[in-house]
């Protein structure tokens, strides 16, 4: 129980009830005198319906109602902004009880919704071309919290989620524990019940957490960004990633394959004259040159106040070529929700631009 109440709201001084294990909410009950499938009945409420108050839980009695309200919260967001871009995409802003602000992004296609979560408010990676890193690490989020913003958006477009990337603010693998939790739960029958493949976390490349996801039993799908496979030019573009060497992020990938038998991703936003040099498709070939791999070409999206340029469009499609010609698989990536700055690496914690 220390654990889960070292989480206590900050504004309330409650424990966000979802912060607690199976066991510690059996434990919670017993103490109340419940019997145990009120645990079942709880946890349907909390992770299948999303309820954000103890008095939709109608199947359980008035007294344990009140009691649970006394000791926890049940998180919860508020929606401060919504923008909806012309492709479709709708980007929020929640707040949760402390105040602490983050976004989140819904992007139908067809009848799919692809739902990009943040795992952090803020990042302290601090990447040269990122909004979110320019601004700092507020906190890392709980797993609930994490959770919520894929409830919120599902709501919002009262439709069922399809895929589910942690891609959004903040740096999942400085947060491990409450991203693999929240990934759980997004995977669960118990809570919304998608495809472990269908849910993608991507790191900037913290190894050792790489090493400790590739033993997770999920078949999730881990995307890498790489951005330069040149030792000196990814060290200006991620310095928060500086200690971790390019050839030590090779082999660990290499263990991640062999373990896993996965595809990993590895993300590559091109900058004019940065990353975008024949040097640097020669090492990009050469870092997935036989391996298992899939490279996603992002066209750098343009963050205000910031020195980089994207690559032109034929730039890009030359890296496409280039790769498939050493039998890399890869493709590019269409930004979207760009008109109301939800692309990639557009995130920020306030409203407007
Ligand atoms: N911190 C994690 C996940 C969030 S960032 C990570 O870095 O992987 C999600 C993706 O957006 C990453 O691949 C990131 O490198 C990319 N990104 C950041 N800023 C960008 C920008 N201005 N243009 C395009 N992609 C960007
Ligand atoms: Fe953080 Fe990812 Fe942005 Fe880098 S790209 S600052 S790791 S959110």
């Amino acid at each position: 129980m220390q654990e889960a109440r070292n989480t206590a709201s900050r504004s309330t001084g409650l424990t966000d009830l979802r912060t607690l294990t199976h066991g510690q909410l059996l434990e919670t009950l017993k103490e109340l005198g419940q019997p145990a499938f009120r645990v079942k009945q709880i946890e349907e409420w909390i992770w299948e319906k999303g309820a954000s108050s103890f008095d939709d839980m109608t199947n359980l009695p008035k007294a344990l109602r009140s009691a649970l309200s006394d000791q926890f919260t049940l998180g919860g967001v508020s929606q401060v902004a919504r923008q909806v871009s012309e492709d479709g995409s709708r980007k929020y802003l929640l707040r949760y009880a402390d105040n602490t602000t983050v976004e989140c992004v819904g992007m139908p296609s067809g009848n799919k919704l692809a739902v990009c979560v943040s795992s952090q408010a803020g990042c302290g990676m601090g990447c040269a071309f990122c909004a979110t890193g320019a601004a700092g690490l507020t906190r890392s989020l709980t797993a609930g919290e994490i959770y919520d913003q894929v409830i919120h958006v599902r709501d919002d477009f009262d439709s069922r989620v399809s895929s589910v990337v942690l891609m959004g603010q903040g740096e999942p693998f400085v947060n491990y524990d409450a991203t693999l939790a929240a990934m759980r739960k997004i995977n669960s029958p118990d809570g919304l019940g998608i495809g472990a493949r269908h849910i993608t976390v991507s790191t900037c490349g913290i190894i050792p957490a790489i090493k400790r996801f590739a033993n997770e039993p999920e078949q999730f799908t881990l995307a890498v960004s790489l951005h330069s496979a040149v030792q000196r030019t990814r060290n200006a573009l991620m310095p928060g990633v500086r200690k971790f060497s390019l050839m030590h992020l090779y082999e660990v990938m290499g263990e991640y394959v062999d373990k896993t038998g996965r595809r990993p991703t590895y993300e590559y936003a091109l900058i004019r004259g940065v990353n975008d040099t024949e040097d640097e498709l020669g090492a990009l070939c050469d870092f997935c040159r036989d391996n298992l791999a899939h490279v996603n070409i992002i066209k750098l999206n343009e963050v205000k106040g910031s020195r980089f340029q994207p690559s032109s469009d034929a730039r890009a499609g030359e890296f496409v070529r280039r790769l498939a010609n050493v039998g890399v698989e890869a493709t590019i990536r269409q930004s979207r929700g760009q008109d109301i700055d939800a692309a990639c690496g557009q995130l920020k914690q306030r409203l407007g631009k």
